[in-house]
């Protein structure tokens, strides 16, 4: 039994000294995919339910690896922000957002989701401000998307980082909006101005009477709070039509459009208006 614990003790360390191996080849790979400009950045709309006209995109990055393909974010961002490689990849992301979205029309906004360890960095004003001045966006069209971790911190700092950023103009939306431990409490300590409802709670088949009290608390509580409301992964008509009668005020979603490359913006809305 004691080789056996020896031998598999072993193994063991074997094993983690893979994992280890692994990650830390994600994080150079990262770092060089930044310098080789790996990364692009693709838009999602979001659809106004009363106007039906698209408000703004939000910007979603994905990184084209040679060798490991499509990467989604959903498997290097976590990573990313363990080793703190998510700041210079987040730098990068603000100062393109803005740039591709100051091309815009002015009537669209453009959605950058900010990690809670871009909070912890001290040059977080900073570069937004110098992305806001060199592509000459106007700051009342940036909007930063947090999550519930950002309001995590003790000392408080993000809550002030975030003040600073409003003064300024830019807008703040709460994501996943249900998913966290007390967003409640955030809502009241914060003025959002947008609560964006987590898919989970909008995808729910048409027999799931727990997600549509939820989405129709959220988007009442929004209501009476004037903050916009948000429904999130909206994928067919069926649910376009529950959270609308829900009370959300805007959409996004498969439904209307999955997120797109920067030069298909044009085009899709003028189809958009045509129709
Ligand atoms: P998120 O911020 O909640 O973004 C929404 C995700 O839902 C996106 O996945 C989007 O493509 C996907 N989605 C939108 N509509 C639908 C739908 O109708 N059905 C389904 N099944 N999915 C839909 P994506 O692009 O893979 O991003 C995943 C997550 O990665 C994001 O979740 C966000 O947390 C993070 N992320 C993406 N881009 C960035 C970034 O630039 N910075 C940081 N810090 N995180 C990012
Ligand atoms: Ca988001
Ligand atoms: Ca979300
Ligand atoms: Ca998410």
């Amino acid at each position: 039994a004691k080789k056996d614990g020896h031998g598999s003790y072993r193994f063991f360390e074997a094993e983690m000294d893979e994992r280890m191996q692994a990650r830390r080849h994600l994080e150079i790979d990262l770092r060089r995919a930044l310098a080789l400009r790996e990364f692009v950045l693709v838009y999602q709309p979001q659809v106004n339910l009363r106007t039906n006209t698209v408000t703004g995109f939000e910007a979603l990055l994905r990184w084209q690896c040679p060798t490991r393909g499509a990467v989604s974010p959903l498997d290097f961002i976590p990573l990313a922000e363990e080793t703190g490689v998510i700041i210079p990849i987040g730098e990068w992301v603000l100062r393109t957002a803005c740039r591709e979205a100051a091309k815009w029309s002015p009537a669209h906004i453009v959605a950058v989701n900010v990690s809670a360890v871009q909070f912890g960095n001290p040059n977080l004003v900073s570069t937004i401000i110098s992305a806001l001045a060199e592509s000459g966006l106007d700051p009342r069209r940036l909007e930063l998307e947090i999550t519930e971790s950002v309001m995590l911190d003790a000392r408080g700092t993000a809550h002030a980082v975030l003040q600073v950023l409003r003064t300024m103009g830019v807008r703040v939306a709460l994501d996943d909006f249900g998913t966290g431990y007390s967003s409640l409490g955030y809502l009241r300590s914060f003025p959002f101005d947008k609560i964006k409802i987590d898919q989970s709670f909008v995808r729910g088949t048409s027999n799931d009477p727990v997600g549509a009290a939820i989405v129709r608390a959220i988007a009442e509580l929004g209501q009476s709070l004037g903050m916009a409301t948000v429904a999130e992964g909206v994928e067919t008509a069926d649910q376009l039509a529950r959270v609308a009668s829900d009370g959300c005020t805007e959409v996004q979603g498969y439904y209307f459009s999955r997120p797109m490359a920067p030069d298909q913006i044009e085009s899709y809305l003028s189809t958009r208006n045509r129709t």
